[in-house]
């Protein structure tokens, strides 16, 4: 199993890097974010573990950029910053697992270890969900075309049904994270989609969560 360790403590990237192939890992280590960045989207990962405060970008633009070049590797953010808003904001970003600082290099071995475990989705370009069927590469929802914004949030809403998907994260993920705060393009969208399930006489429905973002449910 291949993990890219992005740290710019040098110490501590070179005792886990040791303690994890004691493990029987492959580590690769990257000392910045630019250079994280660039191994992070060859996509040759099973795991990539971010620290957060790295010199030239952070690890949070490492995971924004992976995303948003829909690079599939489970993410594992590490910071000193333990607060859980730091954490939910970096889980709504796509983010997989969330370790403080300073941990144990076997806590941090077992959650690669569980989110590597994971299946790998089908290879499919066909999202299904209750009586909805997106058709990805074509953009069409049971038949009906949608642009290319829609699909995305469609698709977005449809990979965590029953689930709240955050405003900022759509924002972040279908708009770029320089669009923060332009709350009205996600509402304008949501509203389009609604009617777009009405007018198909879907069963399945957008839920608004006041202040939080969005849950698709029903069928
Ligand atoms: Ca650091």
């Amino acid at each position: 199993m291949r993990i890219l360790y992005v740290e710019d403590e040098k110490f501590l990237a070179d005792a886990v890097k040791h303690n994890l192939e004691k493990s029987g890992f492959t580590v690769d280590l990257a000392a910045d974010g630019e250079e994280g960045l660039e191994q992070a989207v060859k996509d040759i990962y099973d795991c990539v573990v971010l620290d957060i405060m790295l010199p030239k970008l952070s690890g949070t633009d490492i995971l924004i950029r992976m995303r948003e070049k829909n690079v599939p590797t489970p993410v594992i953010m590490l910071s000193a910053l333990s607060e859980v808003e730091t954490k939910i904001h970096h889980l709504d970003r796509g983010a997989d697992d969330y370790l403080a600082k300073p941990f144990k290099t076997a806590e941090l071995a077992a959650r690669i270890k569980a989110l590597t475990r994971r299946p790998k989705p089908i290879n499919s370009s066909t999202i299904n969900y209750g009586d909805l069927s997106l058709d990805q590469k074509n953009a069409r929802l049971n038949g009906e075309q949608l642009t290319a914004k829609e699909a995305e949030i469609i698709a977005t809403l449809m990979e965590s049904p029953d689930k709240l998907v955050s405003k900022d994260y759509l924002l972040a993920k279908i708009w770029g994270e320089e669009n923060l705060g332009e709350d009205n393009y996600v509402e304008a969208y949501m509203s389009r989609i609604r009617k777009l399930l009405k007018n198909i006489k879907s069963e399945t429905k957008i839920t608004t969560i006041r202040g939080l973002g969005y849950k698709l449910t029903g069928a």
